[in-house]
């Protein structure tokens, strides 16, 4: 479904942006599912592509020179296959990390080099299919959102939950207050992560 009542405005992050150049993610989660497909007809157990790239994504010049024969070519097709579809969703990777502070450089976090960004987007629709039945049955699920998502003009007004701190809607334009709303929607108990 694209976006046609403005059901949200498109978000550009610093880094990457799930809108690309449109008004609507929807390309986004299509070309995902899409690429998953693909590669899921190469290597078709989803719990050995996964662990494929999530060892790529931990030393991805040393793992991609390593790996050899059936693996190494998947790997070899995965990674430049995602370069290829997904660069419009991380134009601001390269820019960011050439702007990157020399004593910031060293945190794997805010260093995230792009082709780390795509792995991740291929790792999360991948656990997504895999655990989406064992998820859906689960008698209590919660969700963290990353506390740097507030609205940081106010002073947050979130109190201790029985995991983490939960949100109190102290201002209908904090994307944690939007996300915790959706959330409950769903029955998932939402936390914000620090
Ligand atoms: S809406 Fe929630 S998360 Fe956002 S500032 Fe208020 S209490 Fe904090």
């Amino acid at each position: 479904m694209s976006n046609p009542e403005k059901l949200y405005t498109p978000v550009q992050g610093k880094t990457y942006s799930l809108f690309a150049e449109g008004d609507d993610s929807e390309r986004y989660y299509a070309e995902i599912k899409r690429l998953a497909d693909v590669f899921l007809q190469r290597c078709p157990d989803q719990k050995r592509l996964l662990g494929l790239i999530q060892k790529v994504g931990e030393r991805p010049f040393l793992l991609g020179l390593k790996t050899t024969g059936a693996d190494g070519k998947t790997l070899r097709f995965v990674r430049e296959t995602l370069r290829q579809s997904l660069s419009i969703y991380t134009r601001k990777v390269s820019n960011h990390l050439k702007t990157l502070p020399i004593a910031k450089r060293m945190d794997s976090t805010l260093a995230t080099t792009e082709e780390k960004y795509h792995l991740y987007m291929l790792e999360i629709e991948l656990v997504n299919r895999i655990y989406r039945e064992e998820f859906k049955s689960s008698e209590y699920k919660f969700a963290l959102i990353a506390h740097c998502l507030r609205d940081f003009r106010p002073e947050c007004r979130s109190e201790e939950g029985e995991f983490e701190a939960v949100c109190r809607g102290c201002t209908e334009d904090c994307f944690i207050h939007l996300g915790s709303v959706l959330l409950e929607k769903y029955g998932i108990k939402p936390y914000i992560s620090v």
